[in-house]
């Protein structure tokens, strides 16, 4: 049982896609109310269920409350916009940095299309910045965008750090709806057009 429908959505892009997997140590980014950060669970075996795997870790990050949930930690009334979150996240985390950073965030919708996209572009740019202090070398961030003028900006950045980009429009969107993400992998930390 999810929390939320969107838990499809991350489970076709993983299966699809092979984003999470036992061991790996995940930060959800817009968590509540928690469906997201439920799959991240179960793909990283953050509770152990599969004893013969590596066991992972989900840290979900949200500006409202959320629920408990078993094998996740949650940093609630955090802004990821907020330097405070940075560090607190830091010294949440396992390990120095995380192999997967999730981001389905939404700002709180105007109605005005042009102005919630921006708004959205510039949280998952925040998430490049995050990246620089907690995202390891090769690793991969997936962030949902508004489609609009500057996703572009927002893709450039994201090839500028990341070897092999993505656009991922899942089945399990809705037809009409605008919403897209970006799968980015092997992040090389900063060091530009580097082949590793
Ligand atoms: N992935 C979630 C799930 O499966 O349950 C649903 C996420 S919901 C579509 C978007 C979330 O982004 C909201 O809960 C909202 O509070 C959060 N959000 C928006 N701006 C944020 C920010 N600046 N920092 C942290 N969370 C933010």
């Amino acid at each position: 049982n999810y929390r939320c429908r969107s838990a499809f959505k991350l489970l076709e892009i993983d299966d699809k896609h092979k984003v999470l997997r036992p061991g790996l140590s995940v930060i959800d980014c817009g968590a509540a109310p928690g469906a997201w950060s439920q799959v991240a669970v179960q793909r990283v075996n953050a509770l152990g269920t599969d004893p013969n795997a590596p066991v992972g870790f989900v840290l979900g990050v949200d500006l409202l409350r959320i629920s408990p949930l078993e094998g996740a930690v949650f940093l609630p009334n955090a802004d990821i916009t907020d330097p405070v979150t940075l560090k607190k996240i830091q010294e949440l985390l396992p390990t120095e940095r995380a192999d997967v950073i999730l981001s389905d965030m939404a700002p709180n919708a105007t109605g005005i299309r042009e102005l919630d996209h921006q708004k959205l572009i510039n949280l998952c740019l925040t998430l490049l910045d995050l990246s620089q202090s907690i995202l390891r070398p090769r690793g991969t961030i997936l962030c949902k965008f508004w489609d609009g003028r500057e996703a572009h900006l927002l893709q450039n950045r994201l090839m500028e750090h990341f070897q092999d980009v993505r656009t991922i429009k899942p089945q399990s969107s809705r037809k009409e709806s605008a919403e897209i993400y970006y799968l980015a992998k092997l992040y090389n930390d900063g060091v530009k057009h580097q082949k590793l």
